[in-house]
């Protein structure tokens, strides 16, 4: 057993994507026109790859020739398969609205639509899996996101400023969140025109001009309307959500979880995303996609939420990111030229070098990894990272 293998990633070129990012990050030569994400795992969908001394193999099937690769508390915790998916994003347009179901919910929806008879590659389908899918971020970029109910005030607040949203408030201050969001979310073409068009008519000027404040709704429901060049006559009740979630501004390093329900949706900038190993998206606007409003409506959770931010990293050591769930934990590895750093892994465990470059030895294996490029390490090995060029590295596994 080599205990670490050299693992190559799948692209995802989804048209949300950027064109420059996932290149330059990759060092490798365009070819497409968005570069989306950069997975590193084994959901059968993008298995990485493996290089072994016999050549390539996916993770997947390593993994099943090799469950011991993956540790006892895993295999204990989550059966023969790695737990969770590590990504790369770079948002260059706004992404769905969207939340994700609990396990439970997941078990459910998956039977039903089983028992339905609904293929798994069906638009319609809604849950592609069993599993739940928290899943965390760390921001690459400056990054702006959409994430869960503000509270009730700030929503009234919101509304109120508006005129011809002043209705809305109104109706809030005798309704639940939750049955409040249903009817807009089921409103028509012609009432979204009655709430949206005199707002994006009266700020158009300011917009082009680069006046709105980026924490104002108006300035992401203008430049939603651009990006996904959605037509006035087709106006999406995804729009109304900025006046209702939380608009997130995180500086590079900081962070956010999505825990299951929290509706969210990222807008713009570069980030890494740690999940659990699932594809269960269950989405609420802004997108071209299936929107399946009675799953949606049954499973958001409709508390005010108060964004808490993950603090960054500290520079000088080996930190792990707390995360509330069991599934995975993320780790961040800065490393300085001519140091060493020694560890141990429990479980399987996902390396991606982020930045500089340095070598990765196990038993009797050594590899020289610079950004872009990740490893496989083995449960149960000892290893060590020796710093080539300054840089760190992020490390995908259980917590401990
Ligand atoms: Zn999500």
């Amino acid at each position: 057993m080599a205990g670490i293998y050299p693992l190559n990633g799948s692209l995802q070129y989804y048209a949300w994507g950027g064109n420059q990012y996932l290149p330059d990050f990759l060092h490798i030569t365009k070819t497409q026109a968005h570069y989306a994400e950069y997975w590193l795992g084994a959901h059968p969908s993008a298995p990485s790859q493996l290089i072994t001394a016999d050549g390539e193999l996916s993770l997947l099937d390593f993994l099943q020739q090799n469950p011991t690769a993956l540790g006892t508390q895993s295999r204990q915790l989550f059966g023969d398969n790695l737990p969770y998916l590590l990504k790369i994003l770079d948002v260059a347009n706004p992404l769905s609205i969207q939340l994700h179901p609990t396990k439970k919910q997941a078990e459910i929806g998956f039977a039903q639509e089983n028992a339905a008879g609904i293929a798994l590659n069906d638009p319609k389908r809604t849950y592609k899996d069993d599993n739940h899918k928290p899943e965390m971020m760390i921001a690459l970029s400056n990054f702006w996101l959409l994430h869960g109910f503000k509270c009730r005030a700030d929503i009234l607040d919101t509304l109120r400023q508006r005129p011809s949203l002043a209705e809305l408030a109104t109706k809030l201050a005798s309704q639940s969140l939750a049955d409040f969001y249903a009817d807009i979310m089921l409103a028509k073409q012609e009432q979204l025109a009655q709430w949206l068009l005199p707002i994006i008519d009266a700020q158009q000027k300011a917009y082009e001009q680069n006046q709105l404040a980026m924490q104002n709704p108006d300035y992401w429901v203008l430049y939603t309307l651009h990006a996904m060049k959605i037509s006035r006559d087709k106006l999406d009740a995804g729009l109304m959500s900025f006046y209702m979630f939380n608009i997130v501004n995180l500086q590079v390093g900081e962070g956010i979880f999505q825990a299951a329900g929290v509706p969210h949706a990222y807008l713009r900038g570069q980030n890494i995303e740690l999940m659990a190993c699932s594809d269960n998206v269950i989405r609420g606007g802004l997108t071209p996609k299936h929107v399946d409003i009675e799953q949606l409506l049954k499973i958001i959770d409709c508390s005010e939420i108060v964004p808490q931010i993950i603090a960054p990293a500290p520079q000088n050591q080996v930190y792990t990111y707390p995360t509330p769930i069991a599934d995975f934990a993320l780790s961040n590895m800065p490393y300085a030229k001519n140091t060493e750093i020694s560890d141990r892994t429990l479980n399987g465990t996902i390396l991606l070098v982020m930045a500089g470059e340095m070598t990765l030895e196990a038993r009797q294996q050594k590899l020289t990894l610079k950004q872009g490029q990740a490893a496989f390490i083995e449960a149960d090995t000892d290893y060590r990272v020796y710093g080539m060029q300054e840089g760190y590295a992020v490390l995908a596994g259980l917590p401990i």
